[in-house]
């Protein structure tokens, strides 16, 4: 019989290898894989979109601005802006600084989430709402 009339067994399933293969692949590329099959959309937490849908608001709003999520993310990593800044407004975007309500569950820490004015601390009360610590004179220098 000639070799190549033989019949060609069928693969077994198992070794059948779909996807990367591990000695090609990088973390890079790895990364750039599973973030090309994320629904970005989908999978944005809760408090990171109310927080982009308001300042989009704000924006809009108060300044007459249209301006996109991607503008938002985009402008926050502006190489012009220092990475201690960049961090700190990704943080307020993703509602993950450490303050009010961070600390309720900590029983021994439960106190610090209250600004001394009584209100439970966020960013967006000591910057803006708290006049404890005199922000309205200092805003009004800004
Ligand atoms: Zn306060």
């Amino acid at each position: 019989m000639n070799p190549t009339e033989w019949e060609q067994p069928e693969p077994i399933n198992h070794f059948i290898n779909e996807g990367a293969a591990l000695k090609s692949l990088s973390q890079n590329k790895a990364y750039r894989i599973i973030n090309s099959k994320k629904d970005k959309k989908q999978t944005q937490r809760f408090l990171t979109k109310s927080s982009i849908e308001s300042t989009i608001k704000y924006f809009k709003r108060n300044m007459g601005l249209a301006i996109t999520e991607d503008k938002i993310w985009t402008s926050q990593r502006k190489k012009k802006i220092p990475k201690n800044i960049s961090d700190f407004l990704w943080k307020m975007t993703h509602d993950a600084v450490k303050c009010g309500k961070f600390f309720a569950n900590i029983p021994t820490w439960a106190d610090k989430q209250f600004c001394p004015c009584q209100e439970i601390e966020s960013p967006k009360h000591i910057l803006f709402d708290c006049s404890e610590f005199g922000n309205t004179e200092l805003w009004s220098l800004v």
